[in-house]
């Protein structure tokens, strides 16, 4: 996509404040959620439906530290190659926004959880009505000429929003030679400056769309659209010839 935004994460300026998670729990109007310690300072420990975005902490080796602290900021991907929009069988429920941010419709969503098998990185979460809760990098925000929250918010700069070739150009300048997300899936719309190897930071390498999932949006998916084009046009054309459908006794109000 030649006009995609994106949010460039740079570990190495994050303090861990996690003032991101607060703001993106505030514009969303999100709860905050009971915590218990999992053996690691990451609170909380996992995304959930009420937490879109959340910093891992990474204890890493250091050469002249006991250890080396890592925060790194994460969310949806809002991957080019989405495997969750190729397999959502409801068009509209997961859309493409003109920024190129992956967005939802939760009243299109019918809670069928068929992303979360998709999504190479283990994004989705559904809420209490079963459907789709992700990060949608703040559409509502964006399409009002506004930054995502969180990155307004971050204070060190550990977040930036911008036109993505832009952010990769700015990112090699200052010296990362590896930009995860630049390639990977088409072109990730969540890209991470890295100094060390992506895995150090707990991130997944060579990220792929699950074989089953190619598979179903080549083939099945345009013969199950068809069926459902196939029952609407049977349904006007049953309204056009025999007339309303009546409700029967014992039918469901
Ligand atoms: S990270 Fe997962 S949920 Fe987000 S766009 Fe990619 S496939 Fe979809
Ligand atoms: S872009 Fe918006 S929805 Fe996504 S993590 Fe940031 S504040 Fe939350
Ligand atoms: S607000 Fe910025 S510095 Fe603070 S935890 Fe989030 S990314 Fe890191």
């Amino acid at each position: 996509m030649a006009n995609r935004k994106a949010i460039l994460i740079s570990p190495e300026l994050c303090t861990g404040c996690r003032a991101c998670q607060v703001a993106c729990k505030a514009w969303n109007q999100l709860p905050a959620e009971k915590t218990k310690f999992s053996g690691n300072f990451a609170s909380p420990a996992d995304l959930s439906s009420n937490t879109l975005n959340k910093v891992r902490f990474v204890e890493a080796p250091s050469e002249d530290k006991p250890l080396r602290w890592l925060f790194v900021s994460q969310r949806c991907m809002h991957c080019e190659d989405a495997g969750c929009m190729k397999i959502c069988p409801v068009p509209g429920a997961i859309y493409r926004t003109k920024d190129g941010a992956v967005a939802t419709d939760p009243d299109k969503c019918i809670g069928c959880k068929l992303c979360s098998a998709a999504c190479p990185f283990d994004v989705p979460r559904y809420g209490k009505d079963g459907k789709l809760s992700k990060c949608t990098m703040c559409a509502d925000r964006t399409e009002n000429s506004m930054p995502p929250a969180c990155t307004k918010t971050c204070p060190t700069g550990a977040l930036t929003f911008g036109d993505s070739k832009e952010l990769i150009a700015k990112a090699k300048r200052a010296g990362y030679t590896k930009v995860y997300g630049e390639n990977d899936l088409g072109g990730l719309g969540a890209m991470y400056a890295f100094k060390d190897a992506p895995l150090l930071y707990g991130m997944k390498e060579n990220p792929k769309v699950p074989e089953m999932v190619v598979f179903w949006h080549k083939y099945l998916k345009p013969l199950s659209l068809i069926s459902i084009g196939g029952v609407a046009a049977a349904t006007l054309l049953h309204y056009a010839f025999v007339g309303p459908h009546k409700d029967k006794e014992g039918d469901d109000e």
